[in-house]
């Protein structure tokens, strides 16, 4: 009862629930090793025989909580050595009183759950690595559908990414804003101070926008040095307040060893009906006419 308090009082406390499910399950391994003991070593072995009985199918289903919580080799662990416990307990009352020719019946009862309980260790031990490694390439498949949607250099999400995102939104048109954008006279950065250095601004460009933007607002990268924000608005006046103040972060605060950068930004806004490649193409023709028009500067595409 006490356990069982502390169980639930730690679980309120938002406790780890596996180690609680741990714990749980060692508890009720020792208790029922305790009642094997008991009924083994107090009374009458024939009255208590019933009792000995249900207590290895306890143990059985005890052994599979095991793999069904732990991985398997520690299930296998476990279950060895809770066969192992009630082998010994079992030879330590039935060994001597079979050797005078007494308590057969029980003894034959006692291997055959004995056996049963190994043959289950072994049996559990072959399912627990099947579902381990389902587990693992589980695990690895999660891997690389976040690898192949990341950018390896800034971190942000991809092209790939983008155009997911962009094709689940697609449904709902109206309202959304999609903002590219693309740094001015980059590869002038790059030939002056080296490709690793034009690294280091596209990292910066990333870091910059991201911590400006809201939780919700998609920001990846769309391709070289050019970015691409999905976001929601109320309306067009606080999306471009929005868009502009990105470009300030930018263009305001000089870059480490490359001194001022800045971005041309292409804003579009997309209607009932709108689709995903009509919208896009408006954000490439907006960007291109801030760059037209003299680069950092934002531009809103006509609808
Ligand atoms: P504009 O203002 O017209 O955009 O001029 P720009 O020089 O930025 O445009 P351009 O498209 O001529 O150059 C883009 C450069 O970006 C060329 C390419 O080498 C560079 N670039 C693309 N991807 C990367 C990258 O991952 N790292 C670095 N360092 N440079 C990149
Ligand atoms: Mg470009
Ligand atoms: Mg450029």
């Amino acid at each position: 009862m006490l356990m069982c308090a502390n169980w639930a009082w730690r679980l309120w406390r938002k406790a780890s629930l596996s180690r609680i499910e741990q714990e749980a399950i060692g508890f009720t391994a020792v208790f029922f090793t305790i009642k094997l003991a008991y009924y083994f070593f107090w009374g009458d072995l024939k009255q208590n025989w019933v009792e000995i009985e249900s207590t290895f199918w306890v143990m059985a289903f005890v052994m599979i909580l095991f793999y069904i919580v732990l991985d398997a080799r520690r299930g296998l662990v476990f279950s060895l050595a809770l066969g192992g416990v009630t082998l010994s307990l079992g030879l330590l009352r039935l060994g001597g009183e079979v050797a005078l020719g007494q308590h057969r019946e029980e003894f034959l009862a006692f291997v055959r759950s004995e056996m049963r309980l190994f043959a289950m260790a072994g049996l559990l031990y072959a399912l627990a690595t099947v579902k381990d490694q389902l587990a693992d390439a589980h695990r690895q498949v999660l891997q690389m559908h976040t690898l192949a949607r990341t950018d390896p250099l800034t971190g942000l999400p991809n092209r790939l990414a983008l155009s997911e995102y962009l094709e689940g939104e697609a449904h709902r048109a109206h309202g959304l804003y999609v903002v590219l954008l693309d740094l001015d006279h980059f590869k002038q950065i790059n030939d002056r101070y080296g490709h690793a250095v034009g690294d280091e601004v596209l990292r910066e460009v990333g870091r910059r926008l991201r911590s400006s933007l809201r939780k919700g607002d998609m920001l990846g990268r769309w391709g070289g040095e050019e970015f691409m924000i999905v976001m929601r608005g109320d309306n067009q006046h606080d999306v471009l307040a929005a868009v502009e103040r990105l470009r300030e972060d930018i263009a305001f605060w000089p870059f480490d060893t490359v001194g001022a950068v800045s971005a041309s930004f292409g804003v579009a806004e997309g209607h009932i009906g709108d689709s995903i490649h009509n919208l896009l193409e408006r954000a490439d023709k907006a960007l291109y006419q801030a760059k037209h028009l003299g680069r950092n500067r934002v531009e809103l595409s006509p609808a």
